[in-house]
């Protein structure tokens, strides 16, 4: 099966309809170019969401194919800058958050993760009529992520992964979609590059991830097939991870309002806004 049929399977299983208004969020790299790419060429509304980190130079390279790929699939292209709206560049914010007592275990990565999500479902819910928001994590991230979570005795962690994320019935919680959940990220890269996506191939100058990328060494020297077994335990596993996942339910975070599990939700902790 080609990447096209797969995504097109994953899709179904997940009954993504046709009616649905999706928002890619692109980072202007290979996996969610080719998400909002095979979306629009299956037939899905799509429009796009780029969030600017203000990094200088790897920024307006992200943003500027971002832009030439919106243009090109004639879709609508939503813009945030982290400088405009929030002050500072992400560079900035993660240190200074790693200074705080809160943010020292975080990890990079981790923090503009946290950041990155807490952004996007808030501007997700300011435009009208997005049912899902579609990231671009395939394969490899997503077998890394579990590997991580069992070896580091954290598999509750996974109970919230999966193609589609809405387990919570909740108006202010948009739900999440992984397109290229059993995608391997050689093919993407195979693929983005046959279709000669505009696309920045470097990786983030930003990215600092100790433990990911001892892993990811690991999940490099593995088969496609040995990476997909990964995940067919996953699914076979997840109804009983979900079991795992705490009782109470999700509520809203006391300084921002976003949904949250705590009454301070992770993006308020780490930036101690007080
Ligand atoms: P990362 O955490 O950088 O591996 O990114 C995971 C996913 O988040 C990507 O596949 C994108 O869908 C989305 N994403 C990352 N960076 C951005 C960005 N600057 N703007 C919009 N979406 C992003
Ligand atoms: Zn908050």
């Amino acid at each position: 099966m080609d990447i096209e049929q797969k995504v097109k399977q994953t899709l179904k299983n997940i009954e993504l309809s046709k009616k649905d208004k999706i928002l890619v969020a692109m980072s202007g790299g290979k996996d969610s170019s080719v998400v909002a790419y095979l979306l629009k060429k299956l037939g899905y509304k799509v429009e796009g969401f780029h969030i600017n980190l203000g990094m200088g130079s790897y920024s307006e390279r992200c943003l500027n194919a971002v832009k030439e790929l919106c243009n090109q699939l004639g879709i609508k292209l939503h813009l945030y800058d982290i400088k405009k709206e929030m002050g500072n560049s992400m560079c900035y914010l993660r240190n200074a958050i790693q200074t705080n007592e809160n943010g020292k275990e975080l990890k990079n990565c981790a923090i503009c993760g946290v950041i990155k999500k807490w952004i996007m479902n808030r501007e997700a819910r300011k435009i009208h009529g997005i049912s899902a928001i579609a990231t671009g994590h395939n394969l490899d991230d997503e077998s890394q992520t579990f590997l991580i979570n069992i070896l580091k005795g954290s598999l509750p962690l996974s109970a919230h992964s999966g193609v589609k994320t809405k387990n919570i019935a909740d108006r202010k919680f948009i739900a999440r979609i992984k397109p290229l959940f059993y995608i391997a990220e050689d093919d993407i890269r195979e693929f983005s590059k046959k279709m000669k996506l505009p696309v920045v191939y470097e990786k983030c100058p930003c990215a600092l991830d100790s433990y990911r990328i001892q892993i990811r060494q690991f999940t490099n020297t593995l088969e496609t097939g040995e990476k997909e077994n990964i995940m067919k335990n996953f699914d076979i596993l997840f109804p009983r991870i979900q079991k795992l996942k705490s009782k109470e339910g999700l509520r809203y975070c006391e300084i921002c309002g976003e949904p949250s599990r705590n009454s301070i939700c992770r993006m308020c902790q780490l930036m101690k806004i007080k």
